[in-house]
């Protein structure tokens, strides 16, 4: 155990946590982040960033190695370790990582949260080469081409629908021969003149050396190949949560409640002032980014959410240490 009590430790090092370390060190609170093992999230597997306000075009690791130099900058101490264990039951609270437990009088989760992925190794190999898992990121690059869309739920056709803005063709390979989604929204899917479903349709591999070229199927036993240009995964996220299950309260598909995200559905969260809007079950735990939002999920939300946290951070100590 390290005898210094910190100011704020902030878990996680993507957009959201790089944001709120920003906004605590230039308010002098001398953060400390755990930016994770290998650090920066899912933008260090995102290949042009196009969309983040400020650059035109930008690498993804490049944006997360912008971030980290300014919040070195301003003073935050960056650890690229994973934090192992949390204890949030009394203060100053308790986070461990490489085997030394820290405390601290306040904690900012962002640790984010992941998408599915089918697992094979030829999708890997051409992820930010074709393969995305992100139509709203990487839409723009499909303009006049063929994409294909894997799942069946509200996603995967919200990202059909959208990749129709580009693509000249978008056909939807489904495992089953119903999709989950909702039906206005399977109608929209269904009715679209460049959207074609295959069901009852696995993707085996994805072809292409360099990049996408098409993909194997599997449709009732059979293998084929189908030539395409782009493959979108839309078979679900998962949010890194698992660290904080029984410390802080999480909804049923594991996100983190913040007194914003309670207030939607009309409960009250914790003894706060709603003006904490990022605040946990546990006042002086704050969260935000994508383990929090799995509406939105883009660089710039999190970044916003990182900084309402931070600022919420500020005035919580201010108010209660
Ligand atoms: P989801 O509802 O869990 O759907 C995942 C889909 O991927 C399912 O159709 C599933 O197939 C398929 N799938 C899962 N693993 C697969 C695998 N290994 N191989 C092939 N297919 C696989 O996830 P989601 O679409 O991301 O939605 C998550 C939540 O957000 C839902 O509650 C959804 O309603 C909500 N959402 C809402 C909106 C909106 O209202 N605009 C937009 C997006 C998401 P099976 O059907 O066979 O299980």
């Amino acid at each position: 155990m390290t005898d210094k009590i910190e100011n704020v430790l902030i878990i996680g090092g993507g957009p959201a946590g790089l944001a709120a370390a920003v906004y605590t060190a230039r308010a002098d609170l001398s953060p400390m982040m755990f930016a994770g093992a290998p650090y920066g999230g899912q933008l260090m597997l995102t290949s042009d960033v196009e969309n983040y306000p400020g650059f035109a075009s930008i690498l993804g690791p490049e944006l997360i190695e912008k971030m980290r130099e300014q919040v070195k900058h301003f003073g935050t101490k960056v650890l690229d370790q994973n934090v192992t264990k949390v204890d949030f039951s009394q203060t100053p609270f308790k986070v461990t990582a490489g085997n030394v437990e820290y405390r601290s009088r306040a904690v900012i989760i962002a640790t984010g949260a992941q998408a599915i992925w089918l697992g094979l190794p030829s999708e890997t190999k051409l992820r930010g080469k074709g393969v995305s898992a992100c139509a709203t990121c990487d839409g723009f690059f499909f303009k006049e081409k063929i994409v294909g869309v894997v799942g069946g739920g509200d996603s995967a056709m919200e990202e059909a629908l959208f990749l129709t803005k580009f693509a000249t063709e978008v056909h939807i390979f489904h495992r089953r021969d119903a999709f989950r989604a909702s039906k206005i929204m399977q109608d929209r899917v269904l009715s679209h003149p460049k959207i074609k479903v295959m069901w009852n349709t696995e993707v085996t591999e994805v072809l292409g050396d360099q990049k996408v070229e098409g993909v194997k199927l599997k449709i009732a036993n059979k293998e084929s190949d189908f030539k395409l240009d782009g493959l979108f995964l839309a078979i679900g996220h998962t949010p890194d949560t698992e660290l904080f299950k029984g410390q802080v309260e999480l909804d049923e598909k594991g996100y983190m409640l913040t007194t914003a995200i309670a207030a939607l559905s009309g409960k009250k969260l914790n003894k706060l002032d709603s003006k904490y809007q990022t605040a946990t079950s546990v006042p002086g735990v704050f969260a935000a980014g994508d383990n929090v939002d799995h509406t939105y999920r883009q660089a710039g939300t999190a970044v916003g959410m990182g900084i309402s946290a931070a600022l919420d951070t500020e005035r919580w100590l201010e108010e209660n240490i």
